[in-house]
C-alpha cells in the first residue's frame, strides 16, 4: 500500500496578514511538491491563505470546528464555514483543545463526522501525557482515545491520525523511535481492524510533537509513520521546508 507522504503545519495561535509570507516563500520554494502538504493557519487566515495558492496543490486547513452546521453558537466556526474559507482539511482533538477546551473523544466523534459530512479531510489527534506513559499505560490511552475519537463515516481519503504525546508538544523532547513506531503500528492495527484493509491501510498516520529539521529524517524511517504535523516549526518557511523535504 503505497500511501501518499503528508506535511502537515499547525500555527496554532500565531499568525498575523504579514506572516503570510512565509507561505509565499514555502510554495515558491516547493513549486511541484513530492509530498501532500497542509498548512494550518488561524480562522483569521484561512481565506487569505487560500487566495494566495493559485493553482498549487498546498492545502489550507483549520484547526477546529463545531459539530453543528449552524446555529446559535458564539464564536464557533462550522465544517462548511471553513470549506467556504477554502480549507480542505480541518485538525481536531488537538491536545491543546482537549485541555483548554475539555474537549472529549464524544465531541471529537462529532465533530470529524460533521467535517467528513462536509467534504473536509480531519486529522484527528492522540497522545498520552507523561504520567500515562510512565504508567505503561500509553496503548490503553491511545487505544480508547482512537475507538472514541474517530467516526464511523471515515475514508481511507478523509482520515488521517497524528499521534502527538503531550508531553513531547512544544518541549523539546521527543519519544524513541522505538517507542513512536510502537504506536503507529498499534494505530495501524486497530484502524485495519475497525475499518478492514482497504480503509486501516490507507489512512495516514502522522507523528508530531517537536519535529524539527535536525530530527526529521530519523523519524521519517519508521514504518507507518506517513509524515508529521509540526507546530513550531511551521511558522517559518525555512524550517518547514526542511522537514519537507526529509520527508
Ligand atoms: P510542536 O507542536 O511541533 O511545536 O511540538 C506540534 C503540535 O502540537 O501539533
Amino acid at each position: 500500500m503505497m500511501r501518499r507522504k503528508l506535511a502537515a503545519g499547525n500555527w496554532k495561535m500565531n499568525g498575523l496578514s504579514t506572516d503570510l509570507a512565509e507561505l509565499d516563500r514555502l510554495i515558491t520554494r516547493h513549486a511541484a511538491p513530492a509530498v501532500d502538504l497542509l498548512l494550518c493557519p488561524p480562522a483569521t487566515l484561512l481565506a487569505a491563505a487560500s487566495a494566495r495558492l493559485g493553482n498549487h496543490p498546498l492545502l489550507i486547513g483549520g484547526q477546529d470546528c463545531h459539530a453543528a452546521a449552524s446555529g446559535a453558537h458564539t464564536g464557533d466556526i462550522s465544517a462548511s464555514m471553513l470549506a467556504d474559507a477554502g480549507a480542505r482539511a480541518v485538525i481536531l482533538g488537538h491536545s491543546e483543545r482537549r485541555q483548554d477546551h475539555e474537549e472529549t473523544d464524544q465531541m471529537v466523534r462529532a465533530k470529524a463526522r460533521a467535517a467528513h459530512a462536509a467534504g473536509l479531510t480531519t486529522v484527528i489527534c492522540l497522545g498520552e501525557s507523561l504520567d500515562e506513559r510512565e504508567a505503561a499505560n500509553t496503548l490503553d490511552i491511545i487505544g480508547g482515545q482512537l475507538s472514541a475519537s474517530v467516526p464511523d463515516n471515515s475514508t481511507g481519503e478523509n482520515l488521517v491520525i497524528a499521534y502527538e504525546p503531550i508531553w513531547a508538544i512544544g518541549s523539546g523532547l521527543t519519544p524513541t523511535l522505538d517507542q513512536i513506531g510502537e504506536v503507529h503500528d498499534f494505530i495501524r492495527t486497530r484502524l485495519e481492524r475497525r475499518f478492514g484493509a482497504g480503509v486501516g491501510r490507507s489512512a495516514r498516520l502522522l507523528y508530531g510533537g517537536s519535529v524539527k529539521p535536525e530530527n526529521a529524517a530519523e523519524i521519517f524511517t519508521i514504518s507507518n509513520v506517513d509524515g508529521a504535523l509540526v507546530g513550531g516549526a511551521s511558522l517559518t518557511a525555512d524550517d518547514f521546508s526542511a522537514i519537507i523535504t526529509a520527508l
